[in-house]
């Protein structure tokens, strides 16, 4: 099992990180923030399922291109409701029609050919935001925009709320994980993240009366 990471450039200050992990006979994407064309470029195995952070369109934008595909599409209960609400995914100006999707709840396992991938809620930067869990020699966690390797989610876009982000970073201290592949950015670790989330969560307390 391998993780690549493909960057998408949406003109902000990080480029949407679409990951791909390589098993022996297939893969497993992470998001749809690129095209498949990306992926083939990367690795000539087929793709298996793809797995959805959350709906904000850098992460979906080519969603539709993937369902072509036929095979599941992965999301939290709420995502749909984000693919066709322009404001909730963040766009603007787009809406996603996808007939493959599959909603998943928390604590959901799914069996792949990389490993069983575990759903974990982690509602804050948005509602439907869901981290995923890979179960191996050493868990791999991928964790969308909840957290990043040197910051925190933000919590100030709809249906997004400090709270249940400081509660989600909470959660995700507790999970049994080496490596952490984040939506933007560097990947990270758990031993880093053992210093980087509390401070974030004993700011928040300190600067907001939450
Ligand atoms: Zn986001």
């Amino acid at each position: 099992m391998e993780v690549k990471t493909i960057k998408t450039d949406w003109g902000g200050d990080l480029k949407q990180n679409t990951h791909v992990i390589i098993g022996e006979n297939t893969c497993v994407v992470i998001d749809a923030g690129c095209p498949i064309q990306d992926i083939k470029n990367l690795t000539p195995l087929p793709i298996e399922a793809v797995f959805i952070t959350h709906g904000h369109f850098d992460h979906v934008e080519y969603i539709e291109e993937y369902d072509k595909l036929g095979v599941p599409i992965y999301v939290s209960e709420e995502t749909p409701m984000f693919l066709k609400d322009t404001n909730l995914n963040v766009s603007r100006c787009k809406t996603y029609k996808v007939n493959n999707l599959v909603p998943l709840d928390d604590g959901d396992k799914i069996e792949s050919c990389v490993g069983t991938i575990e759903c974990i809620k982690t509602p804050g930067h948005s509602e439907d935001s869901m981290c995923y869990l890979l179960y191996g020699e050493t868990n791999t966690l991928f964790t969308g925009d909840t957290v990043f390797s040197v910051a925190m989610g933000r919590d100030d876009l709809p249906t997004g709320d400090t709270i249940q982000l400081l509660a989600s970073l909470d959660r995700i201290l507790n999970l049994d994980f080496n490596e952490m592949y984040t939506g933007h950015g560097r990947v990270s670790t758990k031993e880093e993240q053992k210093t980087n989330i509390p401070k974030w969560i004993n700011y928040f307390r300190n600067t907001k009366t939450i």
